[in-house]
């Protein structure tokens, strides 16, 4: 499979290029030139499959060509290995027509242990293959910072530098990431605040005389093989769940938009989604995009705070599709909204509406759901999933309705406490994590300190 950028000036890549990559030169993102066509048939035959040999199924056309085939077998089997539930994505049912597909089981409790598990192996696959070493460096208020460390630690070609800001993440956030002791694993404690971070990492990759030397690396996710792990969810549910013989919607706790993409992807590869559903928290530029306004609001902090998010990243890839895929044009789009607002022409917002709605959700909506699926099911869930559950009065009563349990309620105690319950134990192989021993780094918010920090973990 060749990769293109969705503002069609970059150079097209192999697969194993893009995942080193991250961004293309050009500013766009990388998406498949041509996705696969998987026939009703072959559909049928893999609704059996467990949930390793179908990710192997639909993962292999956009890996072929880049390693051999029981070396990737191996890796997804190791990947989902990892997980605390022998289905790996279980689904629960909720009300009559409303199921809830639980990608909490990971390491991290957290949906992005699918991508990172399998990430961290691909890029220390790659590396070894050239023979060289890599620095995974990001920024993280809470998620992504941990299932990325979790997804590297035994890599041997690969360190890991995550900074957070110093005192800003929840104590189990903060211990998921510092109690890995791995000699490639670097925490550091940015003395400021998540934008911060966020702008050190940024300068960081912005600076060529610092990216290539050290060989950064990025696992945000713009990096496609996280989009292609996250389409396989979608399709193991959807077979279960009957997507091949009756209509069917996911609703998607969203912000950078790449979980919701990727079910975006296994439609575009003739997978049976007839809709889907964008819930975000009160940072709602997500549903102000499918309006067609491309606008920034100022970030706020909310109980969900994975979704905290002024720009969507992967938005764009949409925007590319909802475009015809035409890369000058998009190239256009995205410089005018760097500068300011844009609107969408009308097409584009109509396409949109046909296969989207989109609904933000408050904190205080978002516990008082919490609130009312505990009483009418049992089911404790955490603020982000809260957030999919109250949208799905946007989406279209006569289909079956998937929710995405995106993240475990013992990870988000603020809001379960907040909504009237008591603080949710960690899963016992966990329960231990306040009293493992911690190892990070303290630096002050300052560009260069931290880069000497990185180069110095790459001796
Ligand atoms: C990252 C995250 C999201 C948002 O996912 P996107 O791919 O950025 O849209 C939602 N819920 C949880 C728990 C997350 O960690």
């Amino acid at each position: 499979m060749k990769f293109i950028s969705t503002r069609g000036a970059a150079p097209v890549l192999s697969f194993d290029e893009v995942v080193l990559t991250g961004l293309a030169s050009d500013g766009g993102l990388y998406v498949p030139e041509v996705l696969p066509q998987i026939s009703e048939s072959t559909w049928r035959q893999w609704q059996s499959l467990p949930y390793d040999a179908l990710a192997i199924e639909v993962m292999w056309p956009f890996v072929e060509g880049s390693m051999p085939r029981a070396t990737f077998e191996r890796m997804v089997r190791e990947a989902y290995g990892s997980f605390r539930h022998s289905a790996v994505a279980p689904s629960k049912q909720l009300t009559h027509d409303v199921w809830l597909l639980e990608l909490f089981h990971g390491p991290t409790l957290a949906f992005k242990d699918f991508a990172l598990q399998l990430l961290g192996r691909l890029l220390d696959y790659f590396l070894a293959e050239r023979g060289e070493r890599g620095v995974v460096m990001g920024a993280t208020s809470g998620d992504t910072g941990s299932a990325a460390i979790e997804g590297a630690r035994h890599s041997e070609h690969l360190d890991v530098v995550i900074l957070h800001p110093y005192q800003r993440v929840s104590e189990v956030q903060r211990r998921q990431m510092t109690t890995v002791l791995s000699d490639n694993v670097h925490n550091v404690a940015v003395e400021g605040n998540f934008d911060d971070c966020q702008a050190i990492v940024k300068a960081s990759f912005m600076d060529q005389a610092f990216v290539a030397p050290n060989r950064l690396l990025a696992v945000n996710s713009i990096n496609l093989a996280r989009i292609m792990a996250q389409t396989v969810y979608y399709i193991y549910a959807g077979l279960r769940l009957g997507a091949l013989d009756r209509p069917m919607a996911f609703s998607v706790p969203s912000a950078n938009f790449g979980d919701v993409y990727g079910g975006f992807m296994a439609r575009q590869m003739g997978f049976p989604i007839a809709h889907f559903t964008v819930a975000t928290n009160a940072n709602d530029a997500l549903v102000r995009g499918l309006r067609g306004d491309l606008s920034r609001k100022p970030l706020l902090k909310t109980l969900s705070p994975s979704m905290d998010i002024v720009v969507s990243s992967n938005f764009e890839r949409l925007l590319f599709d909802l475009h015809q895929r035409d890369g000058q044009m998009l190239a256009k789009v995205m410089a005018d909204f760097q500068t300011g607002a844009v609107v969408l022409n009308d097409s584009v917002v109509q396409s949109a509406r046909a296969l989207f709605s989109a609904h933000a959700v408050d904190d205080a909506k978002t516990c008082e759901t919490i609130r009312t699926v505990f009483e009418e099911t049992g089911e404790l869930l955490d603020p982000h999933t809260a957030t999919a559950v109250d949208a799905l009065q946007v989406t279209p009563a006569e289909m079956t309705k998937v929710v995405l349990a995106t993240a475990h309620p013992a990870k988000f105690a603020e809001a379960v406490i907040q909504a009237g319950f008591s603080e949710v134990p960690l899963p016992t192989d966990m329960a231990d994590l306040m009293h493992r021993e911690e190892r990070y780094t303290v630096l002050p918010n300052d560009l260069a300190q931290v880069q000497q920090f990185v180069q110095s973990v790459m001796g």
